[in-house]
């Protein structure tokens, strides 16, 4: 058997991304160990009911120790209390990174805690679902996928490149660029459609002329496209929009500037403007497909009706 990029990993938080990592580590042999450690008990204890990692931790100070490559899979909110708790346990040589969707909110939180000769590397792939949870996880979820790497200056390009072959064995693609274009580019592909998907959900359910059950029973005709998104969670996105401020306030600047413009034309009978507009937009869905990001099956591959309009 060949050697483990890593001999020892340490998975902190233990939900929907924590738990893909470990199994797409197992599935190409990229660690000797996995240790995991999440916040509650019943968390570690569901974690060690399927066995998803080696051995389950009571703290991060103690799942950390002796690992080559920790992986610290929180909510955004959480980082600066935990770097603070695992700092002292982390091994000499160890690449310390992250896969939090905030990249400067986290170097401001990490930084001060990372001692010498621990390698910090932020990181964040651009893959998920809306389900959380250490069961929500599998082996797949990277295949095909970017991952985004946000070394600081003067980071340590061994380790730099350890970690994008890391990545690259689970199946994603690597990039590199700063924190803060990764946090511009994040507010307009992820975070402000989370936000007017939240938004239109939340309208939807406060509509008092049309029933809940009106909204429910006709769903297809695209409000549920949208609540897929809106069924994300919670801590995580609360989070994302408290530490992404301002690179989401000025998208979202944006959006309603074209919101306006597109409202314009409805009320001024402007056609043309209307078709030129979804036929650019057509084109982009397209572009998706053809750069392997989705497929191109009717409806997202639902059964039933395939048209899913109206
Ligand atoms: P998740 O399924 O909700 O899991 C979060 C894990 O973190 C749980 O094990 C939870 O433990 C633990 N945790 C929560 N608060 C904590 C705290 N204060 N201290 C220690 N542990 C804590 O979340 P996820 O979807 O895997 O997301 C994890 C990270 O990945 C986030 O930073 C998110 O921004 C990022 N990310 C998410 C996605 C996505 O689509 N979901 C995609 C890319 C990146 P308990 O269960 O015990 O509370």
């Amino acid at each position: 058997m060949s050697t483990p990029m890593f001999q020892r990993v340490a998975l902190i938080g233990l939900g929907l991304i924590a738990s893909s990592i470990s199994h797409v580590m197992r599935r190409e042999g990229l660690a000797g160990h996995i240790a995991g450690h999440a916040r509650s008990s019943e968390t570690r204890k569901t974690a060690a009911d399927i066995g998803l990692v080696d051995s389950i931790h009571e703290t991060p100070e103690e799942a950390v120790r002796g690992a080559d490559l920790v992986i610290l899979c929180v909510p955004v909110g959480a980082f600066g209390p935990l770097a603070a708790q695992i700092s002292a346990h982390l091994a000499e040589g160890a690449i310390l990174t992250d896969v939090g969707s905030v990249k400067g909110h986290i170097i401001e939180q990490v930084t001060p805690h990372v001692p010498d000769g621990v390698h910090f590397i932020p990181g964040h792939p651009v893959a998920g679902t809306e389900q959380s949870g250490p069961e929500s996880g599998f082996a797949e979820l990277f295949d095909g996928r970017w991952c985004i790497l946000t070394p600081l200056k003067g980071a340590d390009q061994a380790a730099v490149a350890k970690l994008e072959a890391f990545w690259k064995a689970c199946g994603s693609s690597v990039d590199i660029m700063t924190a803060e274009h990764h946090d511009l580019v994040l507010a307009v592909v992820s975070h402000l459609p989370h936000l007017i998907a939240y938004n239109i959900v939340g309208t939807a359910a406060d509509l008092e002329e049309v029933t809940k059950s009106e909204v429910i029973k006709y769903s297809a005709a695209g409000f549920r496209d949208f609540t897929r998104i809106a069924a994300s969670d919670p801590v995580m996105w609360r989070d994302v929009f408290l530490t992404n401020k301002e690179a989401v306030l000025e998208m979202l600047g944006r959006f309603n500037e074209d919101l306006t413009a597109l409202q314009r034309a409805i009320r001024r009978g402007e056609g043309d403007a209307l078709f030129d507009w979804f036929t650019r937009t057509r084109e982009i869905r397209r572009s998706i497909i053809d750069a392997g990001q989705d497929e191109a099956v009717p409806d997202f591959g639902r059964r039933g009706d395939p048209t899913g309009s109206s």
